[in-house]
Protein backbone atom coordinates (compact mmCIF):
# COMPACT_ATOMS: atom_id res chain seq x y z
CA UNK A 1 0.00 0.00 0.00
CA UNK A 2 1.04 3.67 -0.76
CA UNK A 3 -0.20 4.71 2.77
CA UNK A 4 1.74 7.05 4.62
CA UNK A 5 4.51 6.57 2.04
CA UNK A 6 6.32 9.64 0.73
CA UNK A 7 7.93 8.97 -2.70
CA UNK A 8 10.67 11.21 -4.75
CA UNK A 9 10.12 11.63 -8.40
CA UNK A 10 12.05 14.06 -10.42
CA UNK A 11 12.04 15.64 -14.59
CA UNK A 12 14.00 14.00 -17.18
CA UNK A 13 17.34 15.61 -16.40
CA UNK A 14 16.81 15.49 -12.82
CA UNK A 15 17.25 19.94 -12.29
CA UNK A 16 13.36 19.76 -10.66
CA UNK A 17 12.85 17.23 -8.02
CA UNK A 18 9.33 16.75 -6.73
CA UNK A 19 8.15 14.86 -3.60
CA UNK A 20 4.45 13.53 -2.77
CA UNK A 21 3.33 12.00 0.16
CA UNK A 22 0.00 10.32 1.76
CA UNK A 23 -2.74 8.76 -0.91
CA UNK A 24 -3.54 10.21 -4.13
CA UNK A 25 -7.43 10.83 -4.15
CA UNK A 26 -7.11 9.28 -7.79
CA UNK A 27 -5.34 6.78 -10.48
CA UNK A 28 -5.78 6.29 -13.79
CA UNK A 29 -5.38 7.26 -17.40
CA UNK A 30 -6.62 10.09 -19.24
CA UNK A 31 -7.48 10.17 -22.60
CA UNK A 32 -8.55 13.71 -23.59
CA UNK A 33 -6.97 15.26 -26.77
CA UNK A 34 -5.19 17.97 -24.79
CA UNK A 35 -3.27 15.52 -22.81
CA UNK A 36 -2.61 13.72 -25.89
CA UNK A 37 -1.53 16.78 -27.62
CA UNK A 38 0.45 18.18 -25.10
CA UNK A 39 2.56 15.03 -24.46
CA UNK A 40 2.85 13.68 -27.38
CA UNK A 41 1.51 10.26 -26.38
CA UNK A 42 -1.78 8.10 -26.48
CA UNK A 43 -2.99 7.73 -23.43
CA UNK A 44 -1.51 9.90 -19.94
CA UNK A 45 -1.02 7.80 -16.94
CA UNK A 46 -2.02 10.15 -14.02
CA UNK A 47 -1.93 10.91 -10.27
CA UNK A 48 -4.35 12.90 -8.24
CA UNK A 49 -3.38 14.66 -5.33
CA UNK A 50 -4.24 17.24 -2.82
CA UNK A 51 -1.89 20.42 -3.76
CA UNK A 52 -0.43 19.99 -0.31
CA UNK A 53 0.51 16.23 -1.12
CA UNK A 54 3.21 17.35 -3.22
CA UNK A 55 5.87 19.40 -2.65
CA UNK A 56 9.12 20.81 -5.24
CA UNK A 57 12.11 19.55 -3.48
CA UNK A 58 14.37 21.21 -6.03
CA UNK A 59 14.85 23.21 -9.33
CA UNK A 60 11.46 24.94 -8.50
CA UNK A 61 12.71 28.01 -10.38
CA UNK A 62 13.24 25.86 -13.98
CA UNK A 63 9.05 25.02 -13.93
CA UNK A 64 7.59 26.60 -16.94
CA UNK A 65 4.03 26.61 -16.74
CA UNK A 66 1.37 26.95 -19.79
CA UNK A 67 -2.42 27.09 -19.00
CA UNK A 68 -4.25 26.92 -22.54
CA UNK A 69 -7.69 26.63 -20.41
CA UNK A 70 -7.84 27.79 -16.41
CA UNK A 71 -8.84 24.36 -15.38
CA UNK A 72 -5.15 22.96 -16.45
CA UNK A 73 -2.05 24.69 -15.68
CA UNK A 74 0.58 22.66 -17.24
CA UNK A 75 4.07 22.05 -15.70
CA UNK A 76 7.31 21.02 -17.00
CA UNK A 77 11.12 21.65 -16.76
CA UNK A 78 12.73 24.34 -18.43
CA UNK A 79 16.26 22.26 -18.68
CA UNK A 80 15.06 19.60 -20.13
CA UNK A 81 11.59 19.96 -21.38
CA UNK A 82 10.23 16.96 -19.33
CA UNK A 83 6.78 16.88 -17.98
CA UNK A 84 5.96 16.96 -14.27
CA UNK A 85 2.20 18.11 -13.35
CA UNK A 86 -0.61 19.72 -14.11
CA UNK A 87 -2.75 21.79 -11.27
CA UNK A 88 -6.07 21.53 -11.70
CA UNK A 89 -7.49 24.77 -9.87
CA UNK A 90 -11.03 23.92 -10.08
CA UNK A 91 -11.45 20.20 -9.29
CA UNK A 92 -8.60 21.57 -6.21
CA UNK A 93 -6.09 18.52 -7.29
CA UNK A 94 -2.94 18.21 -8.77
CA UNK A 95 -1.98 15.55 -11.40
CA UNK A 96 1.72 14.57 -10.72
CA UNK A 97 2.04 12.07 -13.45
CA UNK A 98 3.13 8.45 -12.77
CA UNK A 99 5.66 8.56 -15.22
CA UNK A 100 7.44 11.54 -13.37
CA UNK A 101 7.06 9.00 -9.39
CA UNK A 102 7.67 5.74 -11.19
CA UNK A 103 8.43 4.82 -7.67
CA UNK A 104 4.78 5.15 -6.22
CA UNK A 105 2.79 2.04 -7.05
CA UNK A 106 0.71 2.65 -9.31
CA UNK A 107 -2.55 1.18 -9.24
CA UNK A 108 -5.12 2.75 -11.94
CA UNK A 109 -9.22 2.57 -11.12
CA UNK A 110 -10.70 4.01 -14.38
CA UNK A 111 -10.12 5.79 -17.60
CA UNK A 112 -11.14 9.15 -17.93
CA UNK A 113 -12.31 11.19 -21.13
CA UNK A 114 -12.28 7.92 -22.79
CA UNK A 115 -15.10 9.69 -25.45
CA UNK A 116 -11.59 11.77 -26.99
CA UNK A 117 -9.54 7.68 -27.08
CA UNK A 118 -7.61 6.89 -29.65
CA UNK A 119 -6.54 3.44 -27.79
CA UNK A 120 -8.79 1.51 -26.84
CA UNK A 121 -7.57 -0.55 -23.80
CA UNK A 122 -9.21 -3.18 -22.42
CA UNK A 123 -8.40 -3.89 -18.92
CA UNK A 124 -11.54 -3.99 -17.41
CA UNK A 125 -11.65 -0.62 -15.92
CA UNK A 126 -14.43 1.60 -16.30
CA UNK A 127 -14.14 3.93 -18.90
CA UNK A 128 -15.54 7.30 -18.34
CA UNK A 129 -17.13 9.70 -21.01
CA UNK A 130 -15.41 12.18 -19.17
CA UNK A 131 -14.91 12.19 -15.65
CA UNK A 132 -16.85 10.85 -12.24
CA UNK A 133 -19.61 12.97 -10.75
CA UNK A 134 -17.84 14.12 -8.08
CA UNK A 135 -14.91 15.24 -9.87
CA UNK A 136 -17.20 17.77 -11.89
CA UNK A 137 -18.37 15.43 -14.44
CA UNK A 138 -21.13 13.79 -16.21
CA UNK A 139 -20.25 10.25 -14.93
CA UNK A 140 -21.56 8.80 -17.60
CA UNK A 141 -19.45 5.72 -18.74
CA UNK A 142 -18.84 3.84 -21.89
CA UNK A 143 -18.16 0.65 -23.61
CA UNK A 144 -14.14 -0.70 -24.14
ZN1 LIG B 1 14.66 18.58 -16.35
ZN1 LIG C 1 -6.28 14.70 -20.02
Amino acid sequence: MNDGVSVKGNCFCGAVEIEVSGSPEAMGYCHCESCRHWSAGPVNAFFLWKPEAGTVTRGADKIGSYAKTENSHRKWCKECGGHLMTEHPHMGLIDVYAAVIPSFDYRPGLHVFYSESVLPIHDGLPKMSDVPAEMGGSGETLPE
